[in-house]
């Protein structure tokens, strides 16, 4: 079977089956996998082979909405800024030369289907392909990287736009970090099983229409390049997640600008990977 990861109550778990039932990792190998989630990144290649031997139609119907981000508590997250052409010229800003790379520190990370408190009138949506770091490492090549990586889910990259330009030189990790900023989910796709992996359609609705509609195969930097280009600075570690950024159709850029009001819905996809649904609220 594809091997789909997810979280829940922070213990590792897999999602089996059409009906996405999941199964206690740590429970159903006898203790040979810990119920840490980072243990599960760190081994993903033995976990592949564990999860070959899990037979459809085990574990338990599940909660979606119950379920954590499938890495809860990673030591890094990434994002990169105007990785699509139709994003970069909307923003009206040049093309960047080498992946424009920001933190969304820790705190802000999210299951999928995670609710957005609002905070302040310009808060702005960006589906994005999210990856899951595996073993990590420095110095990875670019076209070993895919080798580093766990699996694939769609994420929110939700941004003050206001906090995010507030001083200058702007600096847009915090504008990029409240509370549940960072949802992506509902599980991970092993990036493995995925014969596409470099090209995805991926979509974004607001209270059911569409407004952000592109293949990923449009990134400036693909996955192996933000991966090569990250490891040469920092080292990737088990867990770690990458927001690789939004194509065009976000709020700020429209005419006039949209922004997110209460009571808003937003469903992102990724064909074949999943879908998250997030409701914007009241702080
Ligand atoms: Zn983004």
């Amino acid at each position: 079977m594809t091997l789909r990861f997810a979280s829940r109550n922070g213990r590792a778990h897999l999602v089996v089956g059409s009906e996405n039932r999941l199964v206690d990792l740590e429970i159903a190998s006898n203790g040979k996998f810990s119920s840490e989630p980072i243990d599960a990144f760190r081994r993903w290649k033995e976990l592949r082979e564990f999860a070959i031997t899990i037979p459809d139609g085990s574990g338990e119907l599940c909660d979606v909405n119950d379920l954590d981000a499938p890495s809860p508590w990673p030591f890094q997250v990434f994002g990169i800024g105007l990785n699509y052409r139709s994003h970069a010229e909307e923003s009206g800003l040049p093309i960047p030369t080498s992946p424009l790379t920001f933190t969304k520190y820790t705190s802000s990370v999210a299951h999928g289907n995670a609710d957005i408190p609002l905070v302040g009138s310009s808060i702005d949506w960006e589906v994005e392909l999210v990856v899951v770091i595996a073993d990590g490492g420095r110095n990875i090549a670019p076209e070993d990287a895919w080798e580093h990586v766990a699996g694939i889910a769609v994420g929110q990259d939700i941004s003050d736009r206001a906090l995010q330009f507030a001083i200058r030189p702007p600096q847009f990790s915090l504008g990029k970090s409240r509370k549940n900023y960072s949802p992506f989910g509902p599980w991970l796709v092993d990036a493995a099983d995925v014969p596409q992996r470099d090209a995805l359609r991926m979509t974004c609705t607001l209270n059911g229409e569409i407004v952000q509609d592109t293949s990923t195969d449009d990134l400036i930097f693909s996955v192996s390049d933000i991966i090569a280009y990250l490891s040469d600075i920092v080292q990737l570690l088990p867990g770690d997640v990458i927001f690789t950024g939004t194509p065009g159709g976000v709020g700020v850029s429209r005419t006039p600008a949209v922004f997110l009001t209460p009571g808003d819905v937003l469903v992102s996809t990724i064909d074949g990977i999943g879908t998250t649904t997030n409701r914007c609220v009241t702080e």
